[in-house]
Parts: structure tokens; C-alpha cells; sequence
């Protein structure tokens, strides 16, 4: 039996029911869940390991509910700093289809570690590029090796240029490899129990580059096993163009003939949707992971989060893949997200729209980051600080400049005043990040090896 024992926090917000905000307070943890939560007197007074959180603020752990960990190869990549969506891709699938086993490894965990120094601790990957021995199961020990609690997509392209596809067709595989390994990675790893470490996502990239039958098939397969789907969804308007000239329909519509308008179902951006639409999505339960960054970094639009959370739709936060934000610090994704809302509000109200009660708070800001995600990935075990859940959280020295003249409420400052960096960041009860650092992994020789590693996928 591990014991572990945070107290004294200045404040600890807990995401609870009543979203409970408590002063002097900490947690007890067994096995890596949680047992209590209160202040230190209720609390025991001994335990395996103790963290004194006296100055800061504890928070439950991020959700990143979509990334491509893959591409912190390619950041900043040179021909595609300043374009959209398609002519980014089509800028960068030569280099990603030089990603090989060790790359992948490399990069997957340098992702984690930028992912875990800004408090996230459960982690959605979407890598769908398997060449040259890059695998799911690397991924998902490099996972195992930092502490993040996982998420992989077996991911997929199949329709390369020739049969219409935006990615060449060296980048896609058939079909048929695609199923038998989603079938061998399931088997493999994916653990639908509470606590679980790890969990597989069946991830077919766009409706761009794979097939209406590859979309139905891995539906199928996905609800037979219990496993979500993913794909991404109504990003651009070139996107949208592409359906309706190809499929005859818009991008959503698409989706809902395969069967993928469904509460096993979330999709990141849906930026170009309609009201109808977004009600479907509330009517159907399917999630959205927003990418407030990457859609700005893209000029792909603003997603209408205000919207669907009016409607009831489940939204989580993500930071999207590292080549199109081209950071993964998910605390200032939330950040990212409250202000990308008020300037929304503000297009809206200078066309002449008026709408009350559309102002994004920091508090919300951080539910999406939170609960909101964990409810994205389908699971009630993480994204608050309650007995029963994992003891997956992070705090924030409230010390550092950032916050001097904000601690009126230091929980608004948090989104407001845009601290970066996690003092401490715990999974399951394991210690990851301290003071600031990665502790599970000595970060150093793996920057310097994924450096040589960019540039030579970057050289060809
Ligand atoms: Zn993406």
C-alpha cells in the first residue's frame, strides 16, 4: 500500500459538484486515489510520501483531449509557418513520413514532458502516421517511462492523392493493416477499468485522407471493444468545400451518415458549425476538443464554445499537435481559450449580434481544462480532487511574479495572469514534477537527442 500525503495549500480547487474552493487544505491518497480531502487536521498526519503545498494553489490535473506529439519535430517548420491548414499538411507530410520508431519515441516523450511542466496529466494522442516501425506501442511505454496517464489513437490515413486525399500516398496505408493492428493494439493495451493508465482510441485522421469505409469499419470495430472514436472535424472552410464538392454534404452531415455523430465520439476543432449542427452534437452527446491556439495559429476560425456549452455539449481543452501552436502548455491553452471567447463575443456584437450571458470566466476556462476533458475522454475518475478519483494534480508557486497583486483570487489568476510552469505535478500519486522539473526522466540528453533527430527528418 503507497500513501500519499499533499497539504497546507493556500487554496486547492477541487472541480467538485458544488466546484468547492478550499483555503488550507490537501489530500490523502492511497494507491494513487484518492481517499480524503480537506484541511490538514482532518487529514492523517504521516503517509509514504509528503508534500507541503504551504504558497500554493492545487489543481486537479489538465486533460489534453487531442495532441500529435509526434510533430514537436516540426515546429516551426520553416515552409509551413505561414498557411493554413492544407498547405501546412502538405508542407510537412514528406518530413512525418520519415518518422520512425525511435523519433516517435523521442518526440512522444518530449510532448509529455511540456504537456506535464504545465500541470496536464492525462494525455489524448493522435498520431496517424505509422511508417518505418513507428507504432502505437512505443508511444505508449514513452508514456509509461515519464508518468502520463494515456491516451493513444491507433490513427489512420488510407486515401492518398491518387484516389482523391490530400497526403501523398506513400503517407496512408491500407486498410486491412489498419484494422488488424487497431484489433493487436486493443488487445494489447487498452484498459477500460477506473484508474487506468492507459486506453486505446480508434482515430481515423479526416474525412480528407480516409475512406467512408474505413470511418464505418472502425466505428464498428470501436463499439464492439468498448473503445472511443476520434477523428478531426469542420476545421476549415476548405475542409468543408472538400465534403460538399466530394460527398455532396457538409462535414457534420458526413459524419452522421457513417454513424459518427454519437456519444462514443468527440471531435477536435468543429469550428465551422452550424446551429443545427451544434444541436445534433448536444442531441447525439458526441464531444468537441477545442484548439484555441492551433485555430488561430492556422487562420482556421473560432470554434463557437459559448455555443455548444449553451446547448449542453461536452467540450474539453487541447493544444492540438506541437506543429500548429507550436507549444504544449495547456495552462495557457486555458488562457487561450477564455480570451479567443471574449473576442468572439466582441465580432459578434460589432455585426450587430446581441447575445447576454457570453462571457467566458476564468472559472469556466478551467473547467474545460478539467472536468470538461475528463468528460470528453469519457471518463469520471479524473479532471476533479475527490475521494474515489485518481490522484492526478498539479500546484503553482503563488510567490512568483506572476501573481504578486492577484491574490484577491489567486484561482482567476491562474487563467488571467498566465503562470507557465507546474512547481509540482503528480499521476496516480506518482511525483513527476518538482520544483519545476521533470524527476521521472532526465529531460537534458532527450532535447539534445530530439534535436539531432528534427533535423535529420527535416534534411530528408
Ligand atoms: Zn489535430
Amino acid at each position: 500500500m503507497a500513501t500519499l500525503l499533499a497539504r497546507n495549500a493556500e487554496v486547492l480547487v477541487t472541480m467538485d459538484g458544488a466546484r468547492r474552493e478550499l483555503r488550507g487544505a490537501g489530500l490523502y491518497a492511497v494507491d494513487g486515489l484518492i481517499r480524503q480531502v480537506g484541511p490538514a487536521a482532518e487529514l492523517p498526519s504521516t503517509a509514504d510520501v509528503v508534500l507541503e503545498l504551504r504558497g500554493q494553489i492545487v489543481l486537479p490535473g489538465l486533460v489534453n483531449t487531442h495532441h500529435h506529439l509526434n510533430q514537436t519535430l516540426t515546429r516551426a517548420f520553416p515552409a509551413a509557418q505561414d498557411a493554413g491548414l492544407f498547405d501546412w499538411l502538405t508542407a510537412q507530410y514528406p518530413a512525418w513520413t520519415r518518422i520512425d520508431a525511435e523519433a516517435s519515441r523521442v518526440s512522444t516523450l518530449v510532448g509529455l514532458a511540456e504537456l506535464l511542466l504545465s500541470g496536464c496529466t492525462t494525455v489524448f494522442d493522435h498520431t496517424y502516421l505509422y511508417k518505418n516501425g513507428n507504432s502505437v506501442d512505443v508511444q505508449i511505454e514513452a508514456a509509461g517511462e515519464i508518468g502520463a496517464r494515456f491516451h493513444a489513437s491507433r490513427g489512420a490515413m488510407s486515401v492518398g492523392r491518387s484516389r482523391g486525399g490530400l497526403p501523398p500516398d506513400e503517407a496512408v496505408e491500407d486498410e486491412e493493416s489498419i484494422l488488424k493492428d487497431s484489433v493487436r493494439v486493443i488487445d494489447r493495451f487498452h484498459d477500460p477499468c477506473p484508474g487506468a493508465m492507459t486506453r486505446i482510441v480508434l482515430a481515423p485522421c479526416a474525412p480528407f485522407s480516409v475512406s467512408a469505409d474505413l470511418l464505418r469499419e472502425s466505428a464498428a470495430l470501436g463499439r464492439a471493444r468498448g473503445v472511443r472514436l476520434h477523428t478531426h472535424l469542420a476545421e476549415t472552410l476548405d475542409e468543408e468545400r472538400y465534403t460538399l464538392e466530394r460527398f455532396g454534404v457538409r462535414p457534420v452531415e458526413w459524419m452522421d451518415r457513417l454513424g459518427w455523430v454519437a456519444g462514443d465520439v468527440w471531435f477536435a476543432h468543429a469550428v465551422h458549425v452550424n446551429d443545427a449542427e451544434i444541436a445534433r452534437f448536444a442531441q447525439a452527446g458526441c464531444g468537441v476538443a477545442h484548439c484555441p491556439s492551433s485555430n488561430m495559429r492556422l487562420a482556421s476560425g473560432i470554434a463557437p464554445v459559448k455555443k455548444y456549452l449553451a446547448a449542453g455539449v461536452s467540450v474539453g481543452l487541447a493544444v492540438d499537435g506541437s506543429a500548429s501552436n507550436d507549444g504544449s502548455n495547456l495552462l495557457l491553452e486555458a488562457r487561450q481559450a477564455m480570451l479567443v471567447a471574449r473576442l468572439e463575443r466582441g465580432l459578434r456584437r460589432a455585426a450587430g449580434e446581441q447575445r447576454r450571458g457570453d462571457w467566458m470566466s476564468a472559472r469556466e476556462a478551467l473547467e474545460l481544462a478539467t472536468i470538461g476533458g475528463a468528460r470528453v475522454l469519457g471518463r469520471d475518475d479524473v479532471g476533479s480532487l475527490e475521494p474515489g478519483k485518481c490522484a492526478d494534480f498539479f500546484s503553482l508557486d503563488l510567490g512568483a511574479i506572476e501573481y504578486a497583486g492577484a491574490l484577491h483570487d489567486p484561482v482567476a489568476a491562474t487563467v488571467f495572469c498566465a503562470p507557465t510552469r507546474a512547481r509540482l505535478t503528480v499521476v496516480h500519486g506518482r511525483v513527476v514534477v518538482e520544483d519545476g522539473r521533470v524527476v521521472t526522466l532526465d529531460m537534458g540528453p532527450v532535447v539534445e537527442r530530439h534535436n539531432r533527430l528534427a533535423a535529420k527528418i527535416a534534411r530528408g
